[in-house]
């Protein structure tokens, strides 16, 4: 059976060539007669796997020096705890902003270790803003200042990394790491859940600035503590080997394709196309204020929703699938993360184009 165009939210769509590589080495990974999933993850084989890919995940993304790069389980959620765990003393404060269902979940979670103070929230405009900086309630005394860089549900994005003074930023960059260049440095905490732009579900990508490990209050779990983990290699348990792998092999592709610059070119331009073609017409729309479109999640709705059903039956025999939006935006949502060639929006957009002439 050929490929679908998979515009899921997540887990999402991966290269072709990842997984042909995945499937061709699944049995004798490199002429070792074992499959990756069958080696120690202390030999000196998956070692010099797991070296490679941080190597190149720091080339990539132009990690400085005094970052660690972690591998660890659990997805972002885990990190929601991990982040007050790691960050901040009992009773202390952070400050977050909520762009969206995520950030919200981040601060609920956060709640239960420290003092949350939510410096902003769009929720009142139904997440289609950011509001701007300058009128964020940070606190000066804050352990540091969490965001969500982009909102996979409601497809709000900040197109510049914001300008606060003070407290450490933390992003939950899970849906758009690696669709672009950023600057690491302005950065205390990255963190990405791996199954939307790095790989497969399982693994999770942690790249912390080295004077924010050590800070951890004394009744975190080994798993959880920034400093147990980098001081062993992320090998402190048995870490998920199998997806280390799968995202060695798309960090491999991403480094093929030309890295983060060219995917950055390649994003914008499939998605101001397909943001054109929705705005174009009176039967599609989307309701994010421009300034703030995500690259990664477009949601649109269809101006009659009684044809929403009738829209994705078709969509899928014509091959297009996972467009049915987050249950709590309601109408569509194409994900077009890095593994979405450009070939599979313009496909998408042509099928709009043609639903919109047969049925609006
Ligand atoms: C998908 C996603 C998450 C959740 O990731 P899990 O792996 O399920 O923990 C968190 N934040 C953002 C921005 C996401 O897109």
């Amino acid at each position: 059976m050929d490929r679908v165009h998979n515009f899921s939210a997540g887990p999402a769509a991966l290269p072709d060539t990842v997984l042909e590589r995945a499937q061709a080495e699944l049995r004798d990974w490199q002429g070792r007669g074992m499959s990756v999933m069958e080696v120690s993850h202390r030999g000196p084989d998956f070692m010099a796997l797991a070296d490679s890919t941080e190597a190149n995940l720091r080339k990539l993304l132009g990690v400085p020096e005094n970052y660690r790069v972690l591998f660890l389980s659990g997805g972002a959620t885990l990190q929601f705890a991990s982040v007050p765990l790691n960050l901040a003393p009992p009773m202390s404060g952070a400050d977050y902003v909520v762009t969206g269902n995520w950030g919200r979940k981040a601060v609920s979670e956060a709640t239960r270790y420290l003092n949350v103070n939510v410096a902003a929230d769009s929720e009142t405009t139904g997440y289609t803003t950011i509001p701007d900086p300058a009128t964020w309630a940070v606190r000066d005394d804050a352990a540091y200042l969490h965001y969500t860089p982009n909102e996979t549900v409601y497809g709000v994005e900040f197109h510049s990394i914001p300008e606060v003074s003070g407290a450490p930023l933390v992003a939950d960059m899970s849906s758009t790491v690696m669709s672009r260049p950023i600057d690491v440095s302005r950065f205390g905490v990255i963190y990405a859940g791996a199954q939307k732009n790095l790989g497969a579900a399982g693994i999770t990508l942690l790249i912390v600035r080295d004077d924010l490990i050590g800070r951890a209050r004394s009744d975190t779990p080994g798993v959880m503590d920034y400093r147990v983990m980098a001081d062993s290699g992320s090998m402190w348990n048995t870490p998920p080997t199998y997806c280390w792998y799968i995202m060695s092999l798309v960090l491999d592709w991403l480094r093929e394709q030309g890295g983060v610059a060219v995917m950055a070119e390649r994003n914008a331009r499939k998605a101001h196309k397909l943001y054109a073609a929705i705005d174009a017409s009176d039967f599609y729309s989307n309701p994010v204020d421009p300034a703030c479109r995500s690259w990664m999640n477009v949601p649109f709705s269809l101006a009659d929703p009684e044809l929403d059903g009738v829209f994705l039956a078709e969509a899928e025999a014509a091959r297009l699938m996972n467009l049915k939006g987050h249950r709590l935006a309601g109408g569509m949502r194409a994900s077009i993360y890095n593994a979405v060639p450009e070939s599979g929006v313009d496909a998408l957009i042509d099928f709009m184009s043609d639903f919109e002439d047969r049925r609006a």
